[in-house]
């Protein structure tokens, strides 16, 4: 699933191709992908704006079109949105297509979670999926001590409370893991076990992990890719995510897999207590 860099790496390069394109129309080929206002119809809606910024809060795409209208991007598991600056077949999985003005935008997703909503720009933030989120961990308002009062409100494991969207945004399964192992920190404790300092030094991981994940073009195992269609290659800068039974990186010990929060999650026994 893109988590934050694969996000913001996906706005960048969009940002690069498509900005200031207009919609000539739309083919929707799986009407449950894109989801309109109500009571109006998303193609009619969509049809004649341009897209005038990107944007990104958490793991959503927000693409702002003039006059007014936003459509937020939730790729879910396997969504992706990729620009072609000529005319493109469609493929199996393609489940909405942006006739721009010049060039195509395919929006295709294999497991069929993600969605594009169709909003207006005013209330964007209103919506039910993005109202809930925590602050950006990049953003430069957002301070330790606001980690660390949000995560004591918490109370379960902290790998469980960084996964959760309503404490800190865009984090997922591979980026906690990387900044757990950074800070030094068992994914299994209890977020009212974490000292200050513990809480500092995973404030500085979540920032460096993501900042490193964004430089990288986000991380490709499967079905991520930005918006050229290209892989990120943070995969080969992972230290524990995906590593389970491999030798830590730093220690030489053998990597700990559990199932925490559901998902499965990697540690080294030995550099994190
Ligand atoms: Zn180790």
């Amino acid at each position: 699933m893109p988590e934050l860099p694969e996000v913001e790496t996906i706005k960048r390069s969009l940002a690069k191709k498509a900005l200031g394109k207009r919609i000539l129309d739309v083919g929707i080929f799986w009407p449950p992908a894109a989801v309109s206002i109500p009571g109006g119809d998303f193609t009619e809606l969509v049809k004649g704006r341009e897209i005038e910024s990107f944007a990104r809060r958490g793991k959503y795409l927000l693409i702002n079109l003039s006059r007014g209208l936003t459509m937020i991007v939730h790729f879910r598991m396997t969504g992706r949105l990729i620009y072609y600056a000529d005319q493109q077949p469609r493929e199996k999985h393609t489940h909405v297509v942006f006739y721009l003005d010049q060039g195509e935008l395919h929006y295709s997703d294999i497991r069929k979670f993600g969605r594009i909503q169709l909003v207006s720009t005013s209330e964007a933030m209103q919506v039910a999926s993005l109202a809930k989120l925590g602050p950006e961990p990049l953003d430069e308002l957002f301070a330790f001590d606001q980690l660390g009062q949000r995560l004591a409100k918490k109370k379960s494991t902290i790998k469980a409370s960084l996964l959760d969207q309503k404490v800190i945004a865009g984090l997922g399964n591979i980026y906690a893991d990387e900044a757990l192992f950074r800070a030094g920190i068992q994914p299994g404790r209890r977020t009212e076990s974490l000292k200050v300092s513990e809480i500092i030094k995973l404030y500085n991981a979540i920032g460096e992990v993501l900042a490193a994940g964004i430089k990288a073009k986000g991380t490709s195992f499967r079905d991520y890719r930005d918006a050229d269609g290209n892989k990120g290659s943070f995969q080969y800068n992972l230290m524990v995510y995906g590593r389970g039974g491999l030798e830590c990186i730093v220690c030489g010990q053998k990597l700990e897999r559990q199932k925490i929060a559901g998902r499965t999650t990697v540690f080294c026994p030995d550099c994190q207590k």
